[in-house]
C-alpha cells in the first residue's frame, strides 16, 4: 500500500510502498478516506527539535483521518466492516490511575497515531477498537477527517461556562476559529479573537462566528474591547496561539476570577506577570487532546445539533500531492488541508 512516510531523519516526507498492517485481536484495520494534515505532522515534516526527540523513522505519520472499517480483530465484536469511522489517535495504557479514574486523556503513557505508532497517512492503518469513533450520517467525510482538531476546540471551548459572557481567543488558526464556532453556538456574549496573519484574521471574518477579529500586531486590546462595549474585561479566554505576547495581553484582559484555558505551546523561556494571575485569582488550564470519550459525544451532538465548521476547511489535494499541502500549510494562509485518500 502507499503511505507518507518520514523515512529518513532529516527535513521532509517521502511516498513509499509498505506492507499493509494486519490488525491485531482488539484492533481494527482502518481504510482511509480523507485525512488532515495537522501542525504537528508540519512539525514532523520540517524535522525541528521536538521532532527529533520524538519521532523513531521510519514512521508512516498523520493521525487525522475519516474511513471505513476493512477488517476487524479477532476480539472485536463492537463495529462493523464497511462503517464510517473517525477515531481517537491518543493510545492509553488503560492500567494507570488517570486511565482507571476517568481523565484517561491524561494517561501518562499515552501513544501516539503518527508520533509513536504508524499513522493514517495511509491507504490502511491500524487502531485499537475503543479508539475507533463511529460517525453518524450527519458527519460528512470531510468534517469527520477533521474530528481530532475539532475535538480539541470543543474540549478547549467547553472547559468553562461560557453563556452570556466575554469570550477572547488569542489564535485564529484552524483550532481558535472551531472554538470561537463552538462559543458562540453555545452561547456567548461577544467572541474577539487576535491574530497576526491576516489571511486568519480574514477567514474568521468569513466565517462570521466572532464579534471582532483584531490584528494583535501593535493592538491596543483594553482599548478595543471598551470599543465593543466589553468594559468588565474577559471571562474566558483560551490561549491558541502560543505566542508569549498573545498570554500576556490575555491575562492583562481578564477580569476578576477569570478562566484561562491554554492549548497552544509556549516557549520554556515564556515569561508570565504573577501578579496579574494572583491578585486578580485567575483559574489557569491546560487543555491536551480530547476527553476520552465526552469530547467525541459533545463534538458528535453539536455537529447533529446544526453547528456549521466546513468554512474551516481551505484545500484538498490527492494524497500523491501532499508536498503542495505541506506548503499550503507552511504559508499560515490555509485553513485545515485534506489529503483525499480514494
Ligand atoms: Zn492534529
Ligand atoms: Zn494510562
Amino acid at each position: 500500500m502507499k503511505a507518507i512516510v518520514k523515512q529518513y531523519p532529516k527535513e521532509g516526507l517521502w511516498l513509499q510502498d509498505v506492507p499493509c498492517p494486519k490488525p491485531g485481536p482488539n484492533e481494527v484495520l482502518i481504510k482511509v478516506r480523507k485525512a488532515a494534515i495537522c501542525g504537528t505532522d508540519l512539525h514532523i515534516y520540517q524535522w525541528d527539535s521536538w521532532a527529533q526527540k520524538t519521532l523513531k523513522t521510519p514512521l508512516v505519520i498523520g493521525h487525522e483521518f475519516m474511513g471505513e472499517v476493512a477488517e476487524l480483530g479477532s476480539a472485536v465484536h463492537s463495529l462493523k466492516v464497511g462503517q464510517r469511522v473517525s477515531g481517537e489517535g491518543h493510545i492509553t495504557c488503560g492500567k494507570c490511575r488517570n486511565c482507571r479514574t476517568g481523565t484517561q486523556h491524561l494517561c501518562a503513557h499515552t501513544q501516539g497515531t503518527g508520533i509513536q505508532r504508524h499513522g493514517c497517512f495511509a491507504e490502511f492503518f491500524t487502531l485499537p477498537a475503543e479508539n475507533v469513533y463511529p460517525l453518524s450520517d450527519a458527519i460528512d467525510d470531510e468534517l469527520g477527517a477533521i474530528c481530532d482538531p475539532f475535538g480539541n476546540a470543543v474540549h478547549t471551548a467547553l472547559s468553562f461556562d461560557l453563556v452570556g459572557e466575554d469570550i477572547l481567543i488569542t489564535g485564529a488558526g484552524p483550532i481558535g476559529l472551531m472554538a470561537a464556532a463552538v462559543a458562540k453556538r453555545c452561547g456567548a456574549r461577544n467572541v474577539v479573537i487576535t491574530d497576526i496573519n491576516p489571511h486568519r484574521l480574514q477567514l474568521a471574518k468569513k466565517l462570521g462566528c466572532c464579534t471582532a477579529a483584531l490584528d494583535a500586531n501593535d493592538l491596543n486590546l483594553k482599548k478595543e474591547l471598551h470599543a465593543l462595549g466589553i468594559n468588565d474585561g474577559i471571562a474566558v479566554g483560551m490561549e491558541m496561539s502560543g505566542s508569549p505576547a498573545a498570554l500576556a495581553d490575555m491575562l492583562d484582559a481578564m477580569q476578576p476570577n477569570g478562566k484561562v484555558a491554554l492549548l497552544g505551546i509556549l516557549a520554556p523561556s515564556t515569561k508570565v506577570d504573577w501578579d496579574l494571575i494572583v491578585f486578580k485569582g485567575l483559574h489557569l488550564k491546560g487543555i491536551y487532546g480530547r476527553e476520552m470519550f465526552r469530547t467525541w459525544d459533545q463534538m458528535q451532538r453539536l455537529l447533529e445539533g446544526g453547528l456549521d465548521i466546513g468554512g474551516i476547511i481551505t484545500h484538498h489535494y490527492p494524497y500523491e500531492e501532499f508536498e503542495k499541502g505541506f506548503a499550503a500549510m507552511a504559508t499560515g494562509e490555509s485553513g485545515k488541508v485534506i489529503l483525499e485518500w480514494s
